[in-house]
């Protein structure tokens, strides 16, 4: 019979190098957690919240799914929000997304994996909005067809956390908060697969104000990014 004797051991080793380092850490974390982060990502099992930021456990909340994305109908995602934003008072929201996204890959090569696809609509609807600022971006790439399409699927990895972010600011959890004077910010960041290196993509938003200009600045560094590949 197969088992999980594998996840065993490494729990158990895992547990004895954070005792002896800190024989308190598990006494601490057991009385409740404070996180000043919620982290929005992708359930890529390459891009873990906690181990690519240096993080420990306690230090961030976390909900993932496949392509980072903030719907503004899915249950799941907005419970993790409220709760976050109005229990837990965290300082800081990061809508993380990755280069060489399979979930963006998908539908920038239209490809189709079956009920997945539903949940990709978005990505669909943001490849949309945005084909006029990538076919100008990425003009002076259009004599390589690979290099051509893999910057497309990057470009539209970058676009899709901004505009995750910018769902989030449109929830009726954040709306009401902001109302209500919490303190915090909004953000959308990248983190590429193959250096390790996590990069920001819009510059913090802490208000309903802040939302378009901070949508501006990204654009143009995502133009500017690529536009000298
Ligand atoms: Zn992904």
């Amino acid at each position: 019979m197969s088992d999980i004797k594998e996840l065993l051991e490494g729990n158990r080793k895992w547990a004895k190098n954070i005792k002896e380092v800190d024989p308190e850490f598990f006494n601490t974390l057991s009385k409740g957690q404070a996180p000043e982060y919620l982290w929005i990502g992708c359930s890529d099992s390459r891009v873990p919240a906690n181990q690519i930021c240096g993080l420990i456990p306690g230090d961030v909340f976390v909900h993932r799914n496949v392509a980072n994305i903030v719907s503004l109908t899915d249950l799941n995602c907005l419970s993790v929000l409220q709760y976050a934003v109005e229990v837990l008072k965290v300082k800081k929201i990061i809508v993380c997304g990755h280069y060489s996204c399979g979930g963006v890959e998908t539908i920038v090569k239209c490809k189709q994996f079956g009920l997945i696809d539903n949940w990709l609509t978005s990505i669909q609807e943001i490849k949309e909005q945005n084909i006029e600022l990538i076919e100008e971006t990425l003009e002076h790439l259009k004599h390589d067809k690979a290099r051509y399409e893999s910057a497309m699927v990057d470009i539209m990895c970058e676009l899709n956390a901004l505009h995750q972010a910018i769902n989030l600011c449109k929830t009726t959890v954040v709306k009401t908060a902001w109302r209500k004077g919490l303190n915090f910010t909004i953000h959308s960041a990248i983190y590429g697969i193959k250096d390790g290196k996590l990069h920001q993509i819009s510059q913090g938003i802490g208000s309903r104000e802040e939302m378009k200009a901070a949508y501006k600045g990204a654009i143009e560094g995502i133009r500017a990014r690529y536009l000298i590949l």
